[in-house]
């Protein structure tokens, strides 16, 4: 098996750190100092060019760490101080105390204009938290997190990002034995709704405090002069998660595994296991073998982020009012306003997919016909938007579809009137990917890159979504789903 697809980055060095680990000043209960566990022999396999330079880092110098080195947790760059968090959740709905079991933040790292990011290794070795598990990840998993978090990047949606993926030389036994991977993951931070669930269990409200004000430091500074700043930060968290799931309806993801644990307060989409973009339109579209109820669904996904946030605001009470009937009254008085935020921001964004840039009496109605007349003929999402903003006509069937001329029709008066045309295409061009990481590919590029070792699938695919909104010379199997492929497709949690 060859994995050295980054052979050249081998032997390169890497400067340019910056660490200042703030989350290590919080109360000890908060993480484990802990450093990673060494691998056998770390070879470089992906590395993200673009993102290094970014975060201001210097490869290639004869200065440094060495690349694989480092990305493996085998030696540490000046300055990393590791540590795995502690933090539990809400698993399908059930509390469990859960902590970076296979994860490692190397520190927080400063980059050139003064954004603060964590820099963890993921795969890497069995911690405090680990329960029953090796610590480890497959190189495959990895890849696969690369690829999506990358994806989702690019398709504008803020989330965390993937610097480098490493081999390390050792097999992880799964349902067989696969090569090992570590992914260094660049996050806002790893604070969750889970974070505040472990404090309000298993610390005081004292170091409840230090922790909200940890947090509205780090990510919301503006509300620390708000009358009730736990409030406010609740409120805050709810609009940016509720901008991040209008984000996936827009472009068909599905996120698989939408616990509290998995849900951050910075707003970032994060973890990517069970993931999968939406080919035919259908709201009740599960692909993870463990969802067996529906529960994360596509289009159940606004109303498990209104659960998960109903935890955080349990998770918040005593930090919102002594009096918890008086805090529970304020916390669902700002959840109240859920449902009509989400509404205006997903009608919103679905009327930029058809081109309108206000929504006006009517729109709705007729946003909800197009889903439908979706659904009914099993359209595919991304292609059916895409076909729209070309003005080709659609038509499901060999004979002419009437009720999708009738809607055409309405459609195509509604974008002339009030604005003009060339406004509404450029409108839809900035909100409909052409390209989406489809599931026949990312398995083919995965199988290919994680168990041969042949990353030219990986690689084109990768490029290609770098640009998933212009039209690119690919491959017809980029937007072409393989008949029959999304009956029996499945994820799985794939550690
Ligand atoms: P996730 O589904 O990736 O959000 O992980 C849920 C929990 O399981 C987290 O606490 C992880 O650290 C833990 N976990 C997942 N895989 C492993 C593993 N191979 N070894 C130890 N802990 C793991
Ligand atoms: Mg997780």
């Amino acid at each position: 098996m060859d994995f050295f697809p980054a052979k050249e980055l081998q032997n390169s060095r890497i400067s340019g750190w910056n660490f200042d680990n703030s989350y290590l000043r919080l109360p000890k209960e908060f993480y484990t100092r802990l450093d990673p566990v060494n691998v056998k022999e770390p070879h470089m396999v992906v590395f993200n060019r673009e993102l290094a330079e970014e975060l201001g880092l210097e490869v290639d110098g004869a200065v440094g760490e060495s690349l694989p080195a480092v990305f493996s947790g085998n030696s540490l760059p000046k300055g990393a101080q590791p540590f795995s968090q502690a933090y539990a959740g809400h698993q399908f709905g059930h509390f469990t105390m859960l902590g970076d079991g296979r994860a490692s933040v190397l520190g927080e790292h400063l980059s050139p204009q003064g954004q603060r990011v964590d820099i963890q290794l993921k795969g890497s070795g069995r911690t405090p938290y680990s329960r029953g598990g090796d610590g480890r990840a497959t190189l495959k998993s990895m890849l696969r997190e690369y690829l999506i978090s990358e994806a989702i990047h690019y398709l504008g949606i803020p989330g965390t990002r993937s610097l480098a993926v490493i081999f390390t030389g050792e097999g992880v036994p799964r349902e067989r034995l696969h090569p090992g991977g570590i992914l260094t993951r660049v996050a806002a931070s790893h604070l969750r709704i889970g974070t505040f669930e472990y404090a309000i269990k298993f610390t005081s409200l004292k170091k409840m405090r230090l922790l909200l004000d940890y947090t509205i430091q780090r990510h919301y500074p503006q509300l620390a002069d708000a009358p009730i700043p736990a409030l406010a930060l609740l409120q805050e968290v709810m609009i940016r998660q509720i901008d991040l799931v209008v984000h996936w309806l827009r472009v068909g993801f599905i996120h698989g595994v939408m616990n509290t644990d998995n849900t951050t307060i910075s707003g970032e989409a994060i973890d990517y296991g069970p993931c999968a973009f939406l080919n035919v339109y259908d709201p009740s579209t599960v692909y993870s073998s463990i969802d067996t109820a529906g529960r994360y669904s596509f289009g159940n996904q606004p109303k498990i982020l209104h659960w998960n946030l109903s935890v955080f605001a349990g998770a918040l009470l005593p930090l919102i009012d002594a009096n918890l009937e008086k805090a529970k009254g304020m916390a669902a008085e700002v959840l109240e306003r859920f449902n009509s935020l989400y509404r205006e921001k997903w009608l919103a964004a679905m009327g930029q997919k058809l081109g309108l840039i206000e929504i006006n009496s009517g729109d709705e109605a007729m946003i909800q016909d197009f889903l439908d007349w979706m659904k009914a003929n099993k359209m595919d999402y991304t292609n059916a938007f895409h076909s729209l903003l070309l003005e080709e006509k659609i038509t499901p069937t060999e004979e002419n579809d009437q009720q999708f001329s009738q809607w055409y029709e309405r459609w195509y008066q509604r974008i002339n009137s009030g604005q003009t045309r060339q406004r509404a295409a450029d409108c839809m061009k900035k909100v409909n990917p052409v390209y989406i990481p489809r599931n026949h590919l990312v398995e083919k590029a995965l199988d290919d890159a994680g168990l041969k070792g042949d990353f030219t699938l990986f690689n084109e695919l990768m490029n290609t979504l770098k640009r998933p909104y212009e039209i690119q010379n690919v491959d017809e199997t980029f937007i072409k789903v393989p008949e029959g492929f999304d009956r029996s497709y499945q994820t799985f949690c794939g550690t």
